[in-house]
């Protein structure tokens, strides 16, 4: 499987004329060669030429943390004492085109154009997004094994069975945090919980606010699922409950707002440019005039990282192709009242949206 994604990687870099494929810290990494780098001071790199062998380099004392791929990479660990940039230029050669990885420290950028003056750099998404981006059926199933994680516990907070009134924001994001990893994730991405005015603020850190009756709880949270082959797929979601009989103004606006996120994903099609998701959603809560209050994109790509390509924005004129799983999460945000989210990841296939999460998209009253 690595080294047809190589393969593949290299097929792109001949079309788009990259010599060189350089990939550390982030999800590409893991994603071509099953090893995921510790976001350290010390470098590590796969060395990808167009024409050759990849070569992944690594700190001596990581080294025993490589499942080795001969197939796929030869090892190169480097000591204490080495220079890794110097390594890196020597295997790298004379290039015309690089693409680095564009979650690589600056630091190693700046260091590696110093040791290869005359090359060119690229971001190396330009090459590995559109590989990334396309699901496999295999990956298609582990991320709904994250979907179906998250739903469980998303049907919980329905249900009235995660308490919330009387505890911090914090302490319920904990309980999140708990839940997911209970429910088969390695480890949890985030778990946003923002109550009452909180709401308003799509990214809000939990913090210490007592929740109360009669608030809308805003939860959004995900984790990442690691497979036998060290690859992680992730999940994320998002649920409104109100802590009560919600007030008319807000059902309606929630109203608005499950329509809004239905015809996003109704307008999920192949062929269909990805900005198309986004105007479905935005003109249904443009039209009832929350259009300003929806001050963020419908989506994001999601698979071995919880935000990646494709975005769901105006603007993106990609056409969806099948394979390509994504979030579709309008919201509506009134400062210092109250907002709401409401997300699904969705999968574009020759039916429409193959949806992941299936769990009640209605506002759930919980006492
Ligand atoms: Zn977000
Ligand atoms: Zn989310
Ligand atoms: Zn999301």
């Amino acid at each position: 499987m690595f080294a047809e994604r190589l393969e593949r990687a290299r097929g792109l870099m001949a079309e788009q004329g990259v010599d060189l494929l350089l990939l550390s810290v982030g999800a590409d990494l893991p994603y071509f060669c099953g090893y995921e780098a510790m976001p350290l001071e010390r470098l590590t790199m796969l060395v990808v030429p167009r024409d050759g062998a990849a070569t992944l380099v690594v700190p001596r004392m990581e080294a025993p943390r490589v499942t080795e791929r001969p197939e796929v990479f030869g090892l190169r660990a480097w000591d204490e004492t080495e220079d890794p940039v110097a390594i890196v230029a020597g295997l790298a050669g004379d290039v015309g085109v690089a693409a680095v990885g564009d979650h690589m420290w600056a630091r190693f950028l700046v260091e590696l154009m110093g040791a290869m003056p005359s090359t060119g750099w690229r971001r190396a998404s330009e090459v590995t997004a559109p590989i990334r981006s396309v699901k496999s059926a295999d990956e298609i199933e582990r991320l709904r094994a994250a979907g179906a994680a998250v739903d469980r516990i998303a049907g919980r907070l329905q249900r009235g069975e995660i308490e919330l009134v009387g505890r911090t924001e914090a302490e319920v994001s904990a309980e999140l945090g708990r839940q997911i990893v209970d429910e088969g994730h390695d480890r949890m991405n985030f778990a946003i919980v923002a109550a009452g005015a909180n709401a308003a603020s799509p990214h809000h850190e939990p913090g210490g606010h007592v929740i109360s009756s009669d608030e809308v709880v805003l939860c959004d949270f995900g984790g990442t699922m690691v497979g036998a082959d060290g690859v992680g797929y992730c999940s994320d979601i998002t649920r409104c409950v109100y802590t009560g009989e919600p007030p008319a103004e807000f059902s309606e606006l929630y109203d608005v707002l499950f329509e809004a996120q239905a015809a996003g994903v109704a307008a999920v099609a192949v062929g269909t440019p990805a900005q198309d998701v986004d105007r479905a959603a935005r003109s249904i809560i443009a039209a009832a005039g929350y259009g300003e209050y929806f001050v963020h994109r419908t989506g994001h790509g999601i698979g071995t990282e919880a935000h990646e390509d494709p975005y769901i924005v105006e603007g993106n004129r990609e056409p969806l192709a099948a394979g390509h799983a994504f979030s579709v999460e309008p919201g509506i945000y009134l400062a210092g009242r109250w907002g709401a989210r409401l997300e699904d990841i969705v999968v574009a296939s020759p039916d429409g949206a193959d949806l992941l999460n299936r769990v009640d998209h209605r506002l759930a009253v919980v006492a």
